[in-house]
């Protein structure tokens, strides 16, 4: 199964978060060595942003991907406070040094903030047409943030996982109706729904670990990328192992019974 973004690139559905990664140098070369496992077990999609660490995430993952560029879809944010005509132009340069890199296949407004979407995504389209970037995107952008975006938003990048099911009643299918797919970031809850007995068990009942069900079962429906984040190699294994698990409509029964969607519109969360 892959992904396909509106400007035509397709992706597999499992990616790499860097969240809270480069942070501890004591765990520096487990990092560098999970996101290289991750790559070599057909992984494509790095998500990073300026903000983790305050570029010390960034800067792992150019150390990771260095020599291995073309392999990687690598994709960053800009900070709200950042996103004016020249903030972005100056934050991306940044985030291209600190990866080493030339270019960004996807480049995020991390959340929505004081400068006018018309500013920031223009200052997006000249980057596009510098080739610094290669698409734009937003992130943490409910139903009405949506619709005042223009148009050319590659994806929006949201806090989805079965107990976050909020936007599948409004945005997902605002999202869908423009072929925009959704990044789905924690979508392991930060590891804290992994300990749940009733998920393992049914995990167990398939074959399956806790991680990976619930990452099979965040990537369904096919327009839907996972980007968890992996501290060892053992996980990020584990988590490329989803690619292409398809659950059988018995077990997302038991998901939709163990973990319901909201039957009315609540707004986005946000992590
Ligand atoms: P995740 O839901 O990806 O959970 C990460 C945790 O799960 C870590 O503790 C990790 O442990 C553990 N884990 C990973 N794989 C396994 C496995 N196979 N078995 C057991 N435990 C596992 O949380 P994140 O918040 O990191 O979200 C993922 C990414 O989404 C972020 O890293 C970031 O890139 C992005 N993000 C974006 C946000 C936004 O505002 N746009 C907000 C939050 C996240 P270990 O480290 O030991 O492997």
């Amino acid at each position: 199964m892959s992904i396909r973004f509106p400007h035509g690139p397709t992706v597999p559905e499992i990616g790499i978060g860097t969240w809270f990664v480069g942070d501890e140098p004591t765990r520096r070369d487990d990092e560098i060595a999970a996101i290289r496992a991750g790559l070599d077990a057909g992984l494509r999609v790095i998500d990073t942003a300026e903000v983790y660490g305050d570029g010390r995430a960034e800067d792992l993952v150019g150390e990771a991907i260095r020599g291995r560029r073309d392999d990687v879809f690598l994709v960053s944010k800009v900070l709200p406070y950042n996103a004016s005509a020249a903030g972005v132009r100056r934050a991306v340069h940044a985030s291209l040094r600190r990866l080493g890199t030339d270019r960004l296949d996807l480049y995020l407004l991390h959340w929505r903030g004081a400068v006018p979407f018309g500013e920031t995504v223009a200052a997006f389209e000249r980057l596009m047409d510098d080739g610094d970037i290669l698409a734009w995107g937003v992130s943490n952008l409910d139903l009405d943030d949506m619709s005042e975006l223009p148009p050319g938003c590659a994806t929006d990048q949201v806090l989805y996982n079965p107990s976050r099911r909020g936007p599948e009643v409004d945005l997902f299918p605002l999202l869908r109706a423009q072929s925009i797919p959704v990044m789905a970031y924690s979508p392991l809850e930060q590891a804290r729904m992994l300990d749940d007995p009733r998920l393992a068990e049914l995990a167990a009942s398939v074959g399956l670990s806790p991680a990976q069900l619930v990452l099979a079962w965040v990537v369904r429906e096919g327009d839907v990328l996972a980007i968890p984040k992996a501290g060892s190699v053992a996980h990020a294994r584990e988590n490329a192992a989803v690619l292409g698990v398809t659950l059988s409509a018995d077990v997302q029964a038991e998901i939709d019974r163990l973990f319901p969607a909201p039957r009315h519109p609540v707004p986005l969360e946000m992590l």
